[in-house]
């Protein structure tokens, strides 16, 4: 904005969202203002995003079967309700057997891949046994499930060890790219530093996984300004995937006591539809999920984001005792469906935002391969 200069007032030209959506590039104030799109603006944001959605990575929604196989951590993140110091949850840990169960079913129901997702802990133990498991998951399903994991902060050494026992996607979402609100959804020591996870995010990178990485979107101290420093850091860190959702307040939280700086939920939701389709503007060939959250708000929440951008959704494979002490959030959904009933349901949602399921593939990230080209034509020249 300009301002007054010798008596006249010059205004800044503001840009039409039908001109903003048509871009190949964006500065921050593009995505400031398609954030705070509304109306016939908000759903030409949309259209866009579905039309470059199916330009890019087509119309095709691929499952990812998701297995929360302990809610033991280390971390004592101000958010989440399985952090180390919650003492209201019951902590657990799947049997290998049910953890491979789990994974047979996704196998034999032809889902394409498994999610791996825990608390974080680092001891040789937990390395060792996640090692043990995807040798037994590649093992079951004649090597044909991929293998996402989602097991934190780990050493350069343990990723690598994993990506070669047969893991090839990993998901650590930066939470916040702002140090400073990373700071303040944190405690303040070197177990939860911002600094570590960016380290974090380049490792896996080198070892060779697809990487994935996310934010929480209405966060208490989050402006509009940190999501659209966000998206430019998904954008600049060349991410592959991406999983992002509302936050949504648990009582058992330091963070609760925010809670009445929030958005409402509904606004926390919208927020995060409008992310997911600036995001698939911004890249349009990564694979972006529909997270789970945005149907702890909406029933049919994560079938809209499918609508307006996302391409990957991850049914619940967790065994049903397990479900509600992975309480991550309040309302978290699913708590008492097992995985078949999940399986039809999901079915009847995708075809519902008019999608088709990739069954039996495993759905990767397109943009992975085209960033991994160059350097291969390269070595062959
Ligand atoms: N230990 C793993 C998995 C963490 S749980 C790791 O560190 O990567 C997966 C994700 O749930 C987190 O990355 C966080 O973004 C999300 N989450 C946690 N608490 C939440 C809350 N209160 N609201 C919304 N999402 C939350």
């Amino acid at each position: 904005m300009r301002g007054r200069a010798f008596g006249f007032v010059y205004l800044r030209s503001v840009k039409k969202i039908q001109d903003i959506v048509r871009q190949n590039s964006f500065a921050k104030e593009d995505l400031v203002a398609l954030l705070q799109a509304e109306g016939s603006d908000r759903q030409a944001l949309f259209d866009a995003a579905h039309a470059k959605k199916l330009e890019a990575v087509g119309n095709k929604v691929f499952f990812r079967g998701l297995v929360e196989f302990s809610n033991i951590c280390s971390k004592d993140c101000l958010y989440c309700g399985i952090r180390k110091s919650n003492e209201q949850v019951v902590r657990y840990e799947a049997s290998d057997e049910e953890i491979l169960a789990a994974c047979r079913f996704a196998w034999e129901n032809r889902f394409g891949s498994v999610v791996l997702q825990s608390g974080e802990l680092s001891s040789s133990i937990f390395v060792n046994r996640v090692d043990r498991l995807l040798k037994s998951i590649k093992q079951l399903s004649n090597s044909e499930l991929g293998i996402t994991l989602s097991c934190g902060e780990q050493s350069q050494e343990t990723y690598q060890r994993w990506f070669e026992s047969g893991a090839h996607r990993y998901l650590l979402r930066i939470e916040s790219s702002s140090p400073g609100l990373y700071a303040k959804i944190h405690p303040n020591n070197l177990h939860h530093a911002f600094e570590k996870r960016l380290e974090c995010l380049r490792m896996l990178r080198d070892c060779g996984y697809q990487t994935g990485t996310g934010v929480m979107i209405g966060l208490p101290f989050q402006t509009m300004e940190h999501l659209a420093d966000d998206l430019l850091f998904l954008k600049t860190t060349d991410v592959d995937m991406v999983g992002m959702g509302p936050y949504i307040e648990h009582e058992d939280t330091p963070l609760y006591e925010f809670r009445n700086q929030l958005k409402s939920k509904q606004e926390r939701f919208d927020l995060a539809l409008k992310m997911v389709a600036v995001l698939r503007l911004l890249m349009p060939d990564i694979n972006i999920a529909a997270a789970t959250a945005l149907q702890a708000i909406d029933p049919a929440g994560r079938e809209k984001a499918l609508k307006i951008g996302a391409n990957v959704i991850m049914p619940n494979l967790t065994p049903c005792d397990f479900r509600k002490e992975y309480q991550l959030y309040e309302d978290k959904p699913c708590l008492d469906e097992d995985a078949d009933l999940c399986r039809n349901c999901l079915e009847a949602r995708i075809e519902l935002a008019g999608g088709e399921i990739g069954y039996g593939e495993w759905g990767d990230s397109i943009h992975f391969f085209k960033r991994k080209k160059p350097s291969s034509d390269h070595e062959n020249s």
